[in-house]
C-alpha cells in the first residue's frame, strides 16, 4: 500500500512529488462545488502522467454504444460526463522553454495540499527549470461554494536564481477530449469566442446533446512594477488566450489572479450564455480576491458545522472521514433536482458521471441526515421526473400497463448501460428506488411526499415486478428467472433471494401506500389513480405474489440461498485464496468467476441490512457467518454494509476492519484504481459505517435510536445529525452516549 499523503486532521498533504502516482494525486486533490469540479491537474503545461479533468454537472454526451454483438433492447448510447474546456490553462515559457515539471532538472521542494475546511487546493514547488534558472510556484484555487458559477486561481511565479524572460498565455482551452471516448470523437464544438484585453470568453456546445457551456476568465498579472497588459491574443472557435510578457530577475515574482465564471444552458438560455458569463465576470472582477476566498470559506464552515464527524484518538481515521465528507459535499449540494451523484463525482471519467442505484442505496442517508430536507427530497424527485422514461424503458423490454423499470445507469432517465447481464438483468435497482422513498419518509416524517410524488413511482415499480415474476407449477410459488443480483459475479441466475425479497417488499409497500394516500389525501388519490389508470385489483394481485413468492432456502445451513443452485458450488472460503490471485476480477477469467462461489459485494446480506427488522439477531448472524467468508469485497460498496452488520452483531473488531477498508480506500489507493477518480458513492458508505455502524443509529417509531460502541483505537467520536428540524450533537464517549452534551440511554 502506497502512503502518498501525510496524516493530518484537516488536510491532505503530499510533500513530495510522485510523478508515477500523479494521476492518483490528481484524483485525491479534486475539488468541486456541486455545479462543476476539477481534478488536481497542474495549471501549467505538464507532459507527465496526467488525466485532464474538468466537469460541469449535468452536461453529458451520448457516446454511441460499442459492443461486439448487438442485442435487441440495448441502449443506443452510453452517456458520458464530459471533460469540459480547461479553464486552469496557463502556458508559460521561461527563456523560450515551456515550463513543465515533468522536464524540470531538479525538484527541490514539492507540496500539494487540500484544506478540507475550506476547499482550497494549494501547491508550492521549488525546482530548477534549467541549470541556471531556479523557480518557485505557489498556487491556490477554489471552486467557490458561495457562488456556484465561480472558480478562482491565484498563482505566483518567483525567480529564486537566475533571470527569466517570461511569456505567459492565460486562456480557456476547448480542444479537450474525453479519454474514454468510444470512437475517439471530440465531443465539443466551438460556438463563440472573444478576447478583450485580459478577459476572454469561450462558449462551446456538445455534439448531439447541444448543451452550451460558457466560460469567461479574467487574468490579472501583478508585478513589482505594476499590472501587466496583454501584449497579444489568440482566438479561435475552440480556444482563447491572452499573452503577457515580462522579465524577472533573481528574487522577483509575478502574481496571477484568474477569476473564472462557468455556466451552462441547463440554467441559462443558449442564446445568452456568452453574454451572461461575460456580465457575471464583469461583476466578479470588481470584487476583492480575499473576499471571494472568504465567502467560499464561510459556506464550507457552515457545511462542516452540520456534517462534521470528530474522531479523537486516531488521526488517520479522522482525516479519512473528513476527506469523504468533503468530497460528498463537493459533489452534490442538492439545489437542483436535475443533478445527481455519479460514482466518481467530478473526479474522473469512469462510470460516465451517471446515476446508479448507489444514490438510493448508499448516498441518500448521508444527505438526508446532514443537510436540509429539500436536498434528499431533490434526490427522490430526480427519479420521479424520470418515471415516464422508466415506463418507456420497461415498454421497450415488453412490459405494459405503466410498469416502470428504472435504468441501471442514466443521465436523463434513459438506460445507457450496455452489458446485457446488467442492463436487462440487474433489475434489483428498481427496488432501491422504492426503498429510498420509504427510507426518506421514515427519516423525515414527510408523509406528504407519497401523495405528491412517491406513490406514482411505487405503482410503476410494483407493476413491473408483478409482470416480471412468473408462476412456477413445479414450485407452486412465484419465481423470478434470469437476473443478476447485487453480486455481479453471478449472471442470469434464477431466484436471486435479494431480488425476490425486494420485489415482494416493493409490492407490499406500494399496496400499503395506496391505502394511505387513499385515506389521507383523497383528492390527490383521485388525481394519481386517474393519471396512472389504477385498478384496485392490482393491489390484490401484488399481495397474492407477495404471499406466494419463492425464496431459495437451505434446510441444512438454515440460510436463504443467494440463488437457486448456490449449494452446487464448491464452497471454499476467501481466506484460502492465493493472495497473488486477488482481486480475482483482475486475475481470473470471467467464466471461472461465474462458476466460483465468490461474492463481489453484499447480496443476501444487502437484503438483511435493508430489512433487518424482519430478522432476529441469530438469523442475521447465521447469514453473515455463511456469506461473509465467501465475499471478496471487490466493489467499493461492499465493506460498509458488512461494517454496519458486524457492528449490529456486536463484532466490533470486524466492524472496525471493514470501516478502515472503506474510509481510506482512495487515500491509500486500496483497489489500485484511484487514478481513474474517487469512489464518491462508497464515501457515503463510510459515513454510514460510523453513524449506523459504530453509533448504531436507526429510526424507530419516529425517534432516533442508538446502539453505540467506541472502536478501541478511538477515545471519543461525535457527529451532527439533522432530524425533524433539530440539529443534534451525538457523542460516543468511553462512558456512553451523549446527545447535545447530556448523557442519555439510547434514544433521542
Ligand atoms: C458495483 C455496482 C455499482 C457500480 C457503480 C459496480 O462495481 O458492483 O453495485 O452500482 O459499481 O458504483
Amino acid at each position: 500500500m502506497k502512503q502518498l499523503f501525510e496524516i493530518h486532521p484537516w488536510k491532505i498533504i503530499e510533500n513530495q512529488f510522485h510523478p508515477e502516482a500523479n494521476r492518483v494525486s490528481e484524483s485525491v486533490f479534486s475539488i468541486g462545488n456541486g455545479r462543476f469540479g476539477q481534478r488536481g491537474n497542474f495549471e501549467e503545461h505538464f507532459t507527465g502522467q496526467t488525466l485532464q479533468g474538468s466537469y460541469v454537472a449535468g452536461v453529458y454526451y451520448p457516446d454511441k454504444t460499442r459492443v461486439g454483438w448487438w442485442k435487441n433492447g440495448y441502449p443506443e448510447y452510453f452517456a458520458k460526463v464530459l471533460n469540459a474546456p480547461d479553464w486552469l490553462n496557463l502556458m508559460i515559457r521561461v527563456n523560450g522553454h515551456k515550463l513543465d515539471l515533468h522536464r524540470a532538472l531538479r525538484i527541490h521542494h514539492f507540496r500539494r495540499e487540500l484544506d478540507l475546511s475550506n476547499g482550497e487546493l494549494t501547491r508550492d514547488v521549488d525546482f530548477n527549470h534549467s541549470e541556471d534558472v531556479r523557480l518557485r510556484i505557489q498556487s491556490r484555487r477554489i471552486c467557490s461554494m458561495a457562488d456556484p458559477n465561480l472558480a478562482i486561481l491565484e498563482y505566483t511565479l518567483e525567480v529564486v536564481e537566475g533571470t527569466a524572460d517570461i511569456s505567459l498565455y492565460s486562456g480557456i482551452d476547448g480542444t479537450v477530449r474525453n479519454a474514454d471516448s468510444n470512437y475517439d470523437h471530440s465531443f465539443w464544438k466551438g460556438v463563440s469566442s472573444e478576447v478583450t484585453g485580459n478577459s476572454a470568453v469561450l462558449v462551446s456546445r456538445t455534439r448531439k446533446t447541444d448543451f452550451h457551456v460558457g466560460i469567461a476568465a479574467h487574468t490579472r498579472i501583478l508585478t513589482d512594477q505594476g499590472e501587466l497588459k496583454a501584449v497579444d491574443q489568440e482566438q479561435s472557435r475552440k480556444e482563447v488566450k491572452a499573452l503577457f510578457e515580462h522579465t524577472l530577475h533573481q528574487g522577483e515574482s509575478i502574481r496571477i489572479e484568474k477569476r473564472i465564471v462557468i455556466e451552462s444552458s441547463l440554467n441559462v438560455e443558449k442564446s445568452v450564455v456568452h453574454q451572461h458569463v461575460k456580465e457575471r465576470l464583469n461583476a466578479v472582477r470588481q470584487l476583492e480576491l480575499a473576499d471571494l476566498f472568504q465567502a467560499n470559506q464561510s459556506v464550507w464552515e457552515s457545511k462542516w458545522e452540520e456534517s462534521d464527524i470528530v474522531i479523537e484518538g486516531d488521526e488517520s481515521a479522522q482525516q479519512a472521514i473528513r476527506f469523504n465528507i468533503f468530497q460528498l459535499n463537493a459533489t452534490y449540494t442538492g439545489e437542483d433536482e436535475r443533478l445527481n451523484i455519479g460514482p466518481k463525482g467530478f473526479t474522473g471519467e469512469k462510470y460516465g458521471g451517471s446515476t446508479y442505484w448507489d444514490t438510493e442505496a448508499y448516498c441518500l442517508p448521508f444527505y438526508q441526515a446532514t443537510a436540509d430536507e429539500h436536498v434528499a427530497r431533490n434526490l427522490l424527485i430526480y427519479r420521479y421526473k424520470h418515471l415516464q422514461k422508466a415506463i418507456e424503458n420497461a415498454g421497450m423490454l415488453g412490459f405494459t400497463n405503466g410498469a416502470a423499470l428504472y435504468p441501471m445507469v442514466t443521465m436523463n432517465g434513459e438506460e445507457c448501460h450496455n452489458e446485457w447481464e446488467i442492463t436487462f438483468e440487474e433489475i434489483h435497482r428498481n427496488g432501491a428506488i422504492a426503498y429510498a422513498i420509504h427510507d426518506y419518509i421514515r427519516y423525515t416524517g414527510d408523509q406528504r411526499y407519497l401523495a405528491e410524488y412517491g406513490l406514482e413511482v411505487l405503482i410503476g415499480i410494483a407493476r413491473f415486478w408483478s409482470q416480471r415474476v412468473n408462476w412456477s407449477e413445479d414450485k407452486q410459488r412465484f419465481v423470478m428467472l434470469g437476473v443478476t443480483g447485487p453480486n455481479e459475479f453471478e449472471n442470469n441466475v434464477n431466484n436471486n433471494w435479494y431480488t425476490n425479497r425486494i420485489a415482494a417488499w416493493c409490492m407490499q409497500y406500494a399496496a400499503e401506500c395506496v391505502e394511505q394516500v387513499k385515506s389521507n389525501w383523497p383528492s390527490e388519490w383521485m388525481r394519481i389513480s386517474e393519471a396512472v389508470s389504477f385498478q384496485l385489483e392490482e393491489c390484490v394481485t401484488w399481495m397474492d405474489i407477495v404471499n406466494r413468492m419463492y425464496y431459495p432456502f437451505s434446510e441444512k445451513h438454515q440460510v436463504y440461498l443467494q440463488q437457486d443452485g448456490f449449494l452446487d458450488k464448491e464452497l471454499i472460503s476467501v481466506s484460502e485464496l492465493d493472495p497473488a490471485e486477488r482481486p480475482i476480477v483482475e486475475h481470473w477469467s470471467w467464466d471461472r468467476i461465474l462458476r466460483s462461489c465468490y461474492i463481489k459485494q453484499a447480496d443476501v446480506l444487502q437484503g438483511m441490512y435493508f430489512f433487518e427488522e424482519e430478522f432476529d439477531r441469530e438469523t442475521i448472524q447465521r447469514h453473515y457467518d455463511f456469506y461473509e467468508p465467501l465475499t471478496v469485497h471487490e466493489s467499493s460498496l461492499s465493506p460498509c454494509v458488512h461494517s454496519i452488520l458486524a457492528a449490529s452483531l456486536g463484532d466490533e473488531k470486524r466492524a472496525y476492519e471493514f470501516y478502515l477498508r472503506t474510509a481510506r480506500l482512495d487515500l491509500d489507493d486500496y483497489n489500485n484504481d484511484t487514478c481513474d477518480g474517487l469512489h464518491i458513492t462508497s464515501m457515503a458508505g463510510t459515513w454510514m459505517s460510523i453513524v449506523k455502524g459504530f453509533a448504531g443509529m436507526r429510526v424507530q417509531d419516529n425517534q432516533l435510536t442508538f446502539k453505540p460502541f467506541l472502536p478501541e483505537a478511538w477515545t471519543r467520536f461525535s457527529f451532527k445529525i439533522r432530524f425533524r428540524g433539530d440539529l443534534k450533537l451525538v457523542e460516543v464517549r468511553k462512558d456512553g452516549l451523549y446527545i447535545n452534551g447530556s448523557s442519555t440511554a439510547s434514544k433521542a
